[in-house]
């Protein structure tokens, strides 16, 4: 062949390559993030579970879902909103990851946009409880990532399932998927949900506010089973010697289904296992603490429905080494229900050598007559009731009389949420709490 021909016909190869692996790349991949898109992903997941048919191996599927971001959009501008989803996929890719706990993809893993602002991930080779630790580290990588000047936090909403138990074909995984992350939106958002059979979207006669009690019921019993609660204990300190006097337990669950103790308590609720969830919640408030030096007292939360609970009066062998150093505090609730009773029952606890404090007096249920019918050894009194006083000589004359009432009945005041020098100095002057708590002395801390 003519030398000149065939450098031309190499030039022409070559530039026809060069055009096939552009039009391979266009036809995969998303234009705006750079992952690959949803044609892609399809096709891959096809190919996926095929393969993972073949081995017997489980496969993660992830669906991954801006928490309003239509809100973005709409308030910093679409470009703005572009820059999001970019950010997000540059996470994805691992980018971002944080350390040992961060997040980051293995190379047979995929990522991919869906769609608008859903993200797919696809773990080949993975048992259904990696997935879910996954999707837990991605959630909270985004929650902690700094998108830049001017963009509020931004969170996602993870559905998962996985292949096969939630899924044996392509669309079906697709769709246990999808129902998972819809109950993660109607739940509240920012959280990770695993599919379960109730979740699916063919199951009878169910609404989607039934499917996310399921779940969060299915949450709520694990927890219990697996003491899923961690605690931080945050000090009481006394006012005059700055000593620590002693610790408050605050419970921060561990599956995410709970952003908040009180989304954990309402599904108990809703549950009828208040009870229960007290009693898991005690043994998990001390078990870290065993060795906390006995001049300590501990302070626990109770709900007004556990002190129906025989158990607690009986006092379980977990609370034994603790009788005579636990506090247990009765928050402001309407539930509190019956006075005469709630008498009956604090002073059989006092009896076994349990302390009483009435927390947030006056704010609420609890007004001032609970000092006198329900004799606590403690009463905690919020620092908004006391700040902006200074001026009004009546109300700080309220306050003294109330101080030396409660002096006089051997009841000790905690000032409560202390968060600047000023509360601090001011909690001081009104002569009143002999215990301050709040972030001023720290937020609290895992273990003591
Ligand atoms: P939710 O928490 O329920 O997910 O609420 P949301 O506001 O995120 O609502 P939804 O997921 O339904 O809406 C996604 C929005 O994403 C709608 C659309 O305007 C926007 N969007 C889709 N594609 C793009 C894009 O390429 N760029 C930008 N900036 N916005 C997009
Ligand atoms: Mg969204």
């Amino acid at each position: 062949m003519d030398e000149g021909i065939g450098a031309n016909l190499k030039a022409v190869v070559k530039d026809l390559l060069a055009k096939n692996e552009d039009l391979q790349t266009w036809t995969t991949q998303d234009t705006l993030t750079g992952l690959y898109n949803h044609a892609y992903l399809q096709d891959t997941l096809s190919r996926e579970i095929s393969r993972s048919k073949r081995h017997g191996h489980e496969l993660g599927m992830l669906f991954v879902d801006i928490d309003r971001f239509k809100e973005i959009n709409d308030d910093l501008g679409h470009p703005a909103g572009d820059k999001v989803l970019k950010r997000i996929a540059e996470i994805l890719r691992g980018k971002h990851g944080q350390g040992e706990n961060g997040f980051s993809l293995r190379d047979h893993d995929l990522a991919a946009r869906y769609g608008g602002d859903v993200f797919v991930l696809v773990l080949p080779e993975t048992p259904k409880g990696s997935t879910a630790i996954t999707a837990e580290r991605l959630r909270s990588c985004v929650e902690k990532h700094d998108f830049g000047p001017g963009v509020p936090r931004v969170t996602v909403s993870i559905g998962i399932a996985a292949f096969p138990q939630d899924g044996s074909e392509r669309d079906t995984l697709i769709s246990s998927t999808n129902a998972a992350l819809h109950v993660a939106k109607k739940s509240g958002r920012n959280r990770v949900v695993t599919f379960a059979a109730e979740l699916a979207p063919d199951a009878p006669n169910m609404s989607w506010q039934e499917r996310v009690n399921i779940q969060r019921i299915n949450a709520l019993r694990s927890s219990i089973v697996d003491r899923a609660f961690e605690f931080i204990y945050q000090p009481i300190i006394q006012s005059k010697t700055l000593n620590v006097f002693g610790y408050e337990a605050l419970c921060r669950p561990r599956d995410k289904t709970f952003q908040t103790p009180t989304e954990l308590i309402t599904a108990a609720e809703h549950a009828g296992r208040v009870c229960d969830l007290g009693r898991a919640l005690r043994e998990a408030a001390v078990m870290p603490i065993k060795d906390l030096p006995a001049k300590f007292l501990l302070f626990i939360n109770l709900h007004p429905q556990e002190l129906n609970d025989p158990a607690l009066v009986e006092v379980e062998p977990f609370m034994q080494p603790w009788l005579g150093r636990v506090v247990f505090e009765i928050n402001d609730s309407k539930s509190i229900g019956d006075q005469n009773r709630l008498q009956q029952t604090l002073s059989m606890l006092r009896r076994r050598g349990f302390k009483i404090a009435l927390d947030d007096l006056c704010s609420g249920y609890l007004g001032l007559h609970s000092i006198a019918h329900l004799e606590p050894d403690f009463v905690k009194l919020d620092m908004g009731l006391l700040r902006g006083i200074h001026e009004n000589k009546r109300a700080q004359r309220l306050i003294r009389h109330f101080m030396e009432y409660t002096e006089g009945e051997n009841i000790q005041v905690i000032a409560h949420g202390i968060e600047t020098d000023q509360d601090h100095e001011l909690a001081v002057n009104l002569g009143c709490p002999l215990l301050m708590q709040g972030y001023l002395f720290g937020k609290g801390k895992p273990s003591i």
